[in-house]
């Protein structure tokens, strides 16, 4: 494993996974954990920065993730899963980082503007730690030298962030960091089922991959679509409409989705035809994680994985810090 490139990537524990996160992130990390060294962090420090009135909701979060991303294939003998909080070598590398940024190139970071908008009650009076976790996922992904990161694309500015934060280190402490790169998912940002640029747990608009198939069939059924077409012979609009873009994404029938948007644009298929057939679809591509999912029940076998991962992360990241304190010229003491 020594000589493999690693890859860092995470989620926030706020709730279940969704459709955005397999698409945008989860599939890669399948897919690459026996090519890379793989590390995934749970990031319930993160979490709080927006959620430290709901604290149960992450520590609940924290398990919720967990068995999603065994269910979605993360092979725990594989990948490293570890979580956030239990390892302070991430607190302290990101107090060392909070020198090299300013305020106001916080400030301009796109993917927090758009967060903050979200968020009514940061309007006026934006947390400190809130504005900073860019910051704090630089060092996520540099503690463990990370050189890759699997992620949507809400997540580019932050790894830009990343980026500059390692060459001003590198360039005044000397060289200590690979540049990571951001490998974005086959769906840079899935849609919402509302029509939203973003299917997102804040946005209340996700089929989650626990979701039963009634639920998904509920939720696919009140799915927006062109709301312009009000009868099944109107010609309707196949670009941007949520209903194919999901298409295009899990149904791995590509001749029916071709004849579904032929007859759809020409007036000749009812929504209720296409909505069955996605959720057909999403059924055929979450039927295996929902059986995987099932094998990960145990609170105390998601407990074991867990203490598991952290150790071998706490591991790497006191290699790291070693490092940075020596390039930094902390003085050791005996
Ligand atoms: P929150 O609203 O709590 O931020 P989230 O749904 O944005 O939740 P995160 O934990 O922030 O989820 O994101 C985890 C990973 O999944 C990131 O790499 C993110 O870019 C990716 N991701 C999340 N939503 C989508 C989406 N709709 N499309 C593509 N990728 C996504
Ligand atoms: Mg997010």
């Amino acid at each position: 494993m020594a000589n493999k490139k690693r890859i860092l990537t995470g989620d926030r524990p706020t709730g279940n996974l969704h459709l955005g996160h397999l698409v945008g992130s989860h599939l890669n990390r399948v897919k690459l954990q026996d090519e890379y060294d793989t590390y995934i962090l749970l990031a319930d420090v993160q979490a709080l920065t927006d959620n430290f009135d709901d604290p149960e909701k992450v520590r609940d979060g924290v398990f919720q993730v967990l068995q999603d991303s065994l269910a979605v294939g993360i092979d725990p003998e594989k990948s490293t899963i570890f979580l956030q909080s239990a390892v302070p070598q991430i607190a302290e590398l990101t107090v060392f980082y909070s020198n090299l940024v300013t305020i106001s190139r916080l400030e301009r970071n796109p993917t927090v503007k758009d967060e903050t908008k979200q968020k009514a009650k940061f309007k006026d009076s934006m947390p400190l730690g809130f504005l900073m976790y860019p910051v704090s996922q630089a060092a996520d992904i540099t503690v463990v030298k990370g050189e890759l990161v699997p992620v949507g694309e809400d997540q580019l500015p932050h790894i830009e962030q990343t980026r500059e934060i390692v060459r001003k280190f590198n360039s005044i402490y000397g060289h200590v960091f690979p540049e990571p790169k951001a490998l974005v998912g086959g769906v840079a940002r899935l849609v919402g089922l509302d029509g939203n640029a973003k299917m997102s747990k804040s946005l209340w608009n996700c089929i989650y991959l626990k979701d039963s198939r009634e639920e998904v069939r509920q939720k696919v059924m009140r799915m927006y679509t062109d709301p312009n077409r009000i009868h099944p012979t109107d010609h309707g609009k196949v670009e941007g409409n949520p209903v194919f873009i999901y298409h295009d994404a899990f149904n791995k029938n590509k001749g029916e989705v071709e004849d579904l948007k032929k007859r759809y644009e020409t007036g000749k298929v009812g929504d209720v035809e296409v909505k069955e057939k996605l959720i057909n679809a999403l059924n055929i591509f979450l039927d295996p994680i929902r059986e995987r999912r099932s094998k990960y029940d145990a609170k105390k076998l998601l407990m074991e994985i867990l203490s598991e991962g952290t150790k071998k992360a706490l591991k790497t990241a006191e290699e790291t810090m070693k490092e940075v304190r020596e390039a930094m010229k902390i003085v050791k003491l005996v």
